[in-house]
């Protein structure tokens, strides 16, 4: 049966006395059909009908009785429904099988005021009974009688007036055959006290005796009907009463009184209408009290919900065809397993609808947008339609079948909340150092500060991420939140390095620049060599430096140093200072820029006057002798260039002034002295203060003398 069919199946307007359906479901639908066989219409009969998805909200009824006594007469007054009918004239079996139908009420939807019918009630009309077709069918008539009572709520035995207290006949027989059966029910399930009604309705009641009458006649002969029955170990001493109510009406006969019948049988259906429990009142032999009394009480009610009962009734009459024990707690269990596993599929297929693009594009390096609300609302889905459907089957199962959804679901969740976290995790870091870099290059300032706010931004954004994505809690981030933490302030820590590396080259650069300026630097001073030339380049030296260590310190400060860290700068700046320093001394003491410098010294007084006027040697003037004085004087000039000092010979205090390795800085400052040239900044080492060695000292002055001889030996010439 395709679903097409199902929906053109509905027809609130096509005239049929049912009101509701067409075409294939005139007559409701065949339960089991004329072969015993559990047909497989009933899923699409609930679902055309609506009851489906009622939950509890619906009941179940069946009727019983001898053939041709009218039951389906009696059951298209009561429900609407259309049950066929024997023609008045030939008589032979109409019903085969088992029938169902949806009762429905003209008056409930004419005025919901008026006392109406309870909804959604399913009728069983009841192949007839007593074997005059069938022949002496009691194996059917067992099997039905075990369906019904596994299923409904309430059993209609339909009487005729003139069969009461005839305990031979043929629906005597019926009930013992029902009593039989529910006490097969009972012996396997011992525990729930399944109770039904049967409600005796007497036909063709002519009014001589009254209905009181009636009854005690007819309990009088339940009661020996169950007297009669071999009852199952532990059951022995039960009453009727333990499994039955009843209750009893009586109605006219409907060809002689067409009238009187209908407007009973209009009084009759207003019982089947929702009833309360303490609307009941029982006599304790289990008669309700009054005869006005609704017979839907809630004990009865099976607890199948409706979108299993196709499953459930159908299993149970396999289980009954099959001779099998009727276990009805493990029926009902196997249901909820069933039922469960079904509804759990659907919930998935939902959860799947929300879920599946985002496990597509499942990616640990980016952060899925949207997906924490996605997440929650998959599961949300899932769980609450599970948790509504499943929810009424047996308790046990479902509970166990929720717990497996929640962990399959979960366990889907949870690879995307981890994705998440990582590429969160991988998005902070990168916006965090991104930030920073591009800050410092803008503004070059405030460092700490701008690690402060980007880190609690950055922080923020994950956390915010990370909640969300968290499921109200159920999965914790605070592991990778402080590895994100930790990896923050490792590159701010790296960051800072940098920049403070960056700030020391910068710096040295600068000295560098300011010690070998023409102007004022080194070079400058080396144009006049004298006792005082070292004393000045210390002095040069020491004020540049401290002047860089207060900037440098503000710096450091800004990008939010530790004490350790400036200290540690601080020193290598130093150091790094002096090496600028040595290396320019080196360079101006070159061989060939220190002769230069020598030969101009010694121009000047040989080649010069004391005016400044260059001489013109004439014979008889003391060229030896002003040669003799001139050379002197600039060799004076060398041992004052050999050793850097301050004055009355004094080492300057370059050990105070670099001052202590900080603590835990010798390692670094190792690594600094990669090349294995000696260290010049130590105080230590000869070559710190050593510009000249005694070597460079005499190939110095030897070079010196040739090119002043050659002077002298010129200005010999020149005479
Ligand atoms: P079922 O086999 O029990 O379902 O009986 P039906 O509803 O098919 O009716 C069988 C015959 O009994 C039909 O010919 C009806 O007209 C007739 N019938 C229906 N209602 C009554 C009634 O109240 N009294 C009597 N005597 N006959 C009835
Ligand atoms: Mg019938």
């Amino acid at each position: 049966v395709d679903t097409a069919k199902g929906a053109n199946g509905v027809n609130g307007t096509n005239g049929t006395s049912n009101g509701v359906l067409n075409g294939e479901f005139d007559h409701g639908t065949q339960v089991i059909d004329e072969n015993k066989e559990f047909t497989q219409t009933m899923p699409d009969y609930l679902s055309a009908t609506h009851v489906l998805q009622a939950g509890f909200a619906y009941h179940l009824i069946s009727v019983f009785g001898s053939q041709s006594t009218g039951k389906s007469t009696l059951l298209n007054h009561l429900f609407n429904t259309s049950f066929p009918v024997m023609s008045e004239n030939k008589r032979q079996q109409t019903t085969k099988g088992i029938w169902m139908s949806l009762a429905t009420d003209p008056d409930a939807s004419s005025d919901p005021n008026k006392p109406h019918m309870a909804s959604n009630i399913l009728v069983m009309d009841v192949e007839g009974t007593d074997g005059r077709e069938r022949g002496e069918d009691q194996d059917f008539e067992r099997k039905s009688a075990l369906f019904a009572l596994a299923t409904s709520e309430v059993l209609i035995v339909n009487i005729w007036e003139h069969q009461v207290g005839l305990y031979q006949g043929a629906n005597m027989g019926l009930l013992k055959t029902v009593f039989e059966v529910n006490l097969q029910l009972f012996q396997k399930d011992k525990s729930t006290v399944h109770r039904s009604l049967l409600f005796f309705v007497i036909r063709d009641h002519i009014g001589h005796t009254p209905l009181e009458n009636l009854k005690n006649t007819l309990m009088a002969d339940l009661n020996n009907i169950w007297h009669g029955l071999s009852k199952p170990p532990g059951l022995e001493t039960s009453r009727i009463s333990d499994f039955f109510d009843f209750a009893f009406t009586t109605l006219p006969h409907k060809l002689l009184q067409p009238d009187q019948f209908k407007l009973e049988t209009q009084r009759l259906k207003l019982r089947f209408r929702e009833e309360t429990p303490l609307n009941a009142k029982q006599t304790a032999d289990g008669v309700l009290d009054t005869a006005e009394t609704g017979v839907f009480l809630p004990a009865y009610h099976r607890r199948i919900p409706a979108d299993g009962l196709p499953h459930y009734a159908g299993n149970i009459w396999r289980m009954i065809t099959e001779n099998k024990d009727l276990d009805l707690p493990t029926q009902q269990e196997l249901l909820a397993q069933y039922r469960c596993d079904e509804i759990s599929t659907a919930c998935v297929e939902l959860f799947d609808e929300i879920i599946t693009p985002f496990e597509s594009a499942l990616n640990q390096k980016v952060v899925q947008e949207n997906l924490g609300p996605s997440m929650k609302q998959a599961l949300d889905v899932a769980i609450s339609k599970f948790t509504e459907e499943a929810g009424r089957y047996h308790k046990g199962v479902y509970k166990r079948k929720l717990e497996d959804l929640q962990k399959k679901l979960q366990a889907r969740l949870m690879v995307l909340f981890v994705a998440q976290l990582t590429a969160a995790h991988k998005n902070a870091v990168a916006i965090f150092a991104d930030t920073i870099q591009k800050g410092i290059k803008r503004t070059g300032a405030d460092f700490a500060s701008l690690v402060t706010e980007t880190r609690a931004a950055v922080l923020t954004d994950f956390i915010a991420e990370a909640q969300a994505c968290s499921l109200d809690g159920m999965f914790v981030y605070t592991d990778e939140l402080k590895a994100v933490e930790k990896e923050l302030d490792e590159r701010a820590t790296r960051l800072r390095g940098e920049e403070m590396a960056r700030l020391l080259t910068r710096m040295e650069k600068s000295l560098r620049t300011k010690f070998s300026s023409e102007d004022d630097g080194v070079a400058y001073m080396f144009k006049t060599i004298s006792p005082t030339l070292y004393p000045r380049v210390w002095t040069l030296f020491t004020e540049s430096v401290n002047s860089q260590v207060s900037v440098f310190t503000q710096r450091s400060t800004a990008l939010n140093a530790t004490e350790q860290e400036n200290e540690q700068a601080v020193y290598n700046l130093k150091k790094r200072a002096w090496r600028v320093l040595r290396s320019i001394l080196d360079e101006e003491t070159k061989e060939q820029s220190l002769i230069t410098r020598l030969m101009g010294y010694f121009d000047k007084d040989f080649r010069y006057d004391e005016h400044g006027v260059p001489r013109v040697w004439k014979a008889g003037e003391d060229i030896e002798g002003i040669f003799a004085k001139s050379k002197e004087t600039v060799l004076k000039l060398i041992p004052e260039l050999a050793i850097f000092k301050l004055e009355e010979e004094k080492a300057p205090p370059l050990a105070e002034f670099i001052g202590e390795a900080p603590v835990g800085v010798e390692e670094a400052a190792a690594a600094e002295e990669e090349d294995d040239e000696e260290d010049v900044t130590s105080p230590a080492s000869a070559k710190t203060f050593t510009i000249l060695t005694p070597g460079r000292i005499t190939s110095l002055t030897e070079s010196f003398n040739r090119q002043a001889d050659q002077a002298f030996v010129d200005a010999k010439r020149g005479t």
